[in-house]
């Protein structure tokens, strides 16, 4: 719309020459404009609305728009109204597609005050829409001439109407805007209106809202030099520092383990990205926690840069690591399960194997236990259990491998030791257990147990196997008196 412009221009001139020379660039212009009160009442038109209008020359004021079908304004006061399609009546009967705008009117016209005041008067600015010639204004101002044949023209070039839609409408650079159409077709074709919708759509400010809200860590660094250049606050909360502070510092900073880093590093240089990988990062105050962690890159505003989101996983990772364990330990004694303890001693087995390395197992089972629960009561036993379970823990290396096979039998894996290395340490742990005190109702006892060794046979040996052979030597112990250690010899 040229007039706010045209009013700019005439805004140094004192009031009346102002008014007249407003009028007079008024006159000269090729739309229709007037100026009307309130109550719609023309006081100035322009001769190009009269022609339009098919009006006499000065035959418009002091008629209402309201009789031509045009008054845009519904009693809300001087606001500027966007552009509109109407039909207008011409003065001859005839119909022409236009679109109408008006602003407040501020440079005030002769005879105007003793009408309506400064305040109510309007400037009416109606434009004859030669139907496709609009449309196609509109639509190619946009950039995207694809809208032309929209679903929305078919519809009207087929059956006529109104049609009022929005439509993303692709502007200078790649940016989309969504302006709402309004269009009509009668007999010469479609006239609309575009107007600005963007308001509703996600902008910039909506979708850093949207990131304030999330229960998600978003993090935005620089690719060439790993600087951080925007966080969120859930972002800020996990890490424990202000965004200020993390702002420009490097993300490199809030890994924990370096590997996990490359890892990720590799990826990324491979132009790839990561999804949920497990990733633990460090806090301000150096506590660790795990994280989901998932980066993709992207150019932003023409920087290159890695976007990070990450989920907060400790709490999830530490109850699955509870049932991890829960799934793979013994519950009375803690130790591991048979199951588990299989798996284990198997892959220790395995690389004794391939690195033809000696290994050993050994089975321990308490002397008469039954004796312990028969005089004691099974609460003791249990309590005797855990006792044994302890003590063996007490004596054994790191790596050796212990579970409880069941009952009161219980088994270990010495990777590294041949039979007779591994009898040495039997002989402790028998001593030990030995000499181990235990609680009872009234007063403490003590237990014994026996223990069958037996070495890896062979590059085909099995656990199982070797576990029987460890069986046979025990079965040995239990025969030659108990509270003793054998080990397998072939023949037992
Ligand atoms: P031996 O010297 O020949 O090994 O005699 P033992 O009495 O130790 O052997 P036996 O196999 O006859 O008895 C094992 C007992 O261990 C029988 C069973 O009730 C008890 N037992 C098995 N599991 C548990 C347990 O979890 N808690 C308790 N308190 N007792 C258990
Ligand atoms: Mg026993
Ligand atoms: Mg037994």
């Amino acid at each position: 719309m040229p007039v706010p412009g045209c009013m700019a221009m005439i805004s140094g001139r004192d009031a009346h020459d102002g008014r007249d020379a407003a009028l007079s660039i008024l006159d000269r212009l090729p739309v229709g404009v007037c100026v009307v009160a309130a109550s719609g009442i023309i006081h100035h038109a322009n001769p190009a609305l009269h022609t339009l209008l098919a009006c006499e020359p000065g035959g418009l004021p002091g008629r209402s728009l309201c009789e031509f079908g045009l008054d845009t304004c519904d009693g809300g006061g001087p606001v500027a109204d966007p552009a509109r399609a109407h039909r207008a009546l011409r003065n001859d009967g005839t119909v022409c597609r236009v679109t109408v705008a008006e602003a407040p009117w501020t440079s005030l016209p002769s005879g105007a005050k003793a009408e309506g005041g400064a305040e109510s008067l309007r400037l009416v600015t109606v434009t004859v829409t030669d139907v496709d010639a609009v449309y196609r204004q509109t639509v190619l101002a946009d950039d995207d001439e694809s809208q032309a044949g929209s679903p929305a023209a078919g519809t009207l070039l087929e059956y006529g109407g109104n049609v009022g839609y929005e439509a993303p409408v692709l502007v200078a650079k790649g940016a989309t805007r969504f302006p709402a159409k309004d269009a009509f077709r009668d007999e010469s074709g479609i006239a609309g209106v575009t107007r600005d919708l963007d308001d509703l759509h996600p902008n910039e400010g909506r979708l850093e809202a949207i990131l304030e809200q999330s229960p998600i860590g978003v993090s935005v660094s620089r690719r060439d030099d790993g600087c951080i250049i925007f966080v969120n606050t859930r972002f800020a909360e996990l890490i424990g520092l202000p965004r200020e502070k993390l702002i420009g510092s490097r993300a490199r900073d809030y890994y924990l383990d370096s590997h996990q880093r490359l890892r990720v590093l590799e990826r990324l240089r491979g132009g790839g990205g990561v999804t949920n990988m497990e990733v633990q990062f460090r806090r301000a105050d150096g506590s660790p926690f795990w994280t989901l962690f998932t980066v993709n890159q992207a150019v932003i505003q023409g920087t290159a840069v890695n976007l990070a989101w990450i989920y907060d996983y400790t709490e999830r990772r530490s109850m699955e690591e509870a049932l991890r364990d829960m799934a793979s330990r013994d519950p009375l004694t803690g130790i591991f399960n048979r199951r588990s303890f299989m798996d284990m001693a198997r892959a220790q087995l395995a690389r004794a194997h391939r690195f033809h390395e000696p290994l050993s197992v050994f089975v321990l089972d308490v002397d008469h236990f039954k004796r312990i629960n028969d005089s004691f009561g099974h609460a003791t036993g249990d309590d005797a259990l855990r006792m044994v379970a302890a003590g063996c823990q007490a004596i054994l290396r790191e790596y050796d491998i212990l579970g409880r096979l069941g009952g009161e039998e219980f088994v270990v894996v010495l990777p590294g030791a041949t039979a007779d290395e591994s009898r040495v340490v039997a002989e402790r742990v028998r001593r030990h257990l030995a000499r181990m005190p235990i609680e009872a109702p009234d007063g403490t006892f003590r237990l014994t147990v026996s223990i069958g060794i037996a070495g890896l046979e062979g590059a085909t040996d099995t656990l199982e196997r070797a576990i029987h052979r460890a069986d046979l030597a025990l079965y040995r112990a239990k025969h030659l008196g108990r509270n003793l250690v054998a080990v397998f010899e072939p023949g037992m």
